[in-house]
């Protein structure tokens, strides 16, 4: 078969064009690094090197069979992890930072169990029109929160309402949001603080261009850097519900403990 020659075509029926591994995966190495790089550059590199004419319509079965490759590695991927006994839906934040996570036995316990870092970036923007995937296809991933998931929190956070000023501990977990040196005390910093961010603006104002599917994403880090879980930030700003969604992830894994969680609008976010 094609796939013993190390070649992967874009029809499992009929193949006309067949890609072979090494190709695919230098292009996959190529788009992690510079995911600008069009399949048509990369296609009309290749090309040159091997002294050929581009033609356009190698572009699609290109795209196609590189869809198949990633389906075949995800595919080896779960397997591999499956064997491992790695499969858990939590295993990737328990054990994503050994530093942050891995607690030796009879290790003294610390002030705070782990220092994390929560924020929305609007650099990831996606336009509406850039084409959507069917809705019959999910994608399964043991960091990213879904829609479904992150939904669940809006309602929540609607009920709370803007509320702002009353005090309501939505996740009466062990939380607690970085607050500005002194601000208890001198209400006054905390107050032109929350008015003047713009992240702190209420809900209702965070909109976004309504061209953009996806505004950014929002991620939640350790203090090395590590991505403990991430949620798309679907046409709007950096709503309560993306933060609520991100850390009832992290929570679900890591279980209840004290954790110091540093986020820009710590003391609006306090109250949600
Ligand atoms: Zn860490």
């Amino acid at each position: 078969s094609l796939i013993q020659q190390g070649l992967i075509s874009n029809s499992p029926s009929i193949p006309t064009y067949a890609f072979s591994i090494p190709t695919l995966e230098t292009f996959r190495r190529l788009r992690l690094r510079a995911p600008r790089l069009s399949v048509q550059a990369f296609l009309k590199a290749v090309c040159d090197t091997q002294n050929n004419i581009y033609h356009a319509e190698l572009a699609t079965p290109f795209a196609e069979t590189l869809d198949v490759y990633l389906a075949l590695l995800r595919l080896v991927d779960q397997q591999v992890a499956k064997t491992l006994k790695r499969d858990s839906p939590h295993w990737r934040i328990k054990n994503a930072c050994p530093p942050c996570t891995y607690k030796l036995v009879d290790e003294p316990p610390l002030r705070h169990d782990i220092l994390l870092a929560i924020d929305g970036g609007n650099s990831l923007k996606r336009f509406s029109n850039a084409g959507t995937a069917s809705n019959n296809l999910t994608f399964n991933s043991d960091y990213f929160v879904s829609r479904e998931e992150v939904d669940k929190f809006a309602r929540k956070e609607k009920e709370a309402g803007s509320s702002k000023g009353k005090k309501g501990k939505g996740k009466g977990k062990a939380k607690k949001a970085k607050e500005p040196e002194g601000a208890d005390d001198d209400g006054h910093l905390l107050s032109s603080c929350t008015e003047r961010w713009k992240a702190n603006a209420d809900d209702a104002l965070k909109k976004t261009f309504s061209c953009f599917e996806e505004a950014g994403v929002f991620v939640c880090l350790c203090r090395h850097g590590h991505v403990l879980a991430i949620a798309d930030m679907v046409s709007s700003g950096e709503l309560a519900k993306y933060p609520l969604a991100v850390l009832d992830k992290v929570n679900q894994a890591l279980g209840p403990g004290k954790k110091l969680i540093a986020y820009d609008i710590g003391c609006t976010f306090k109250k949600t």
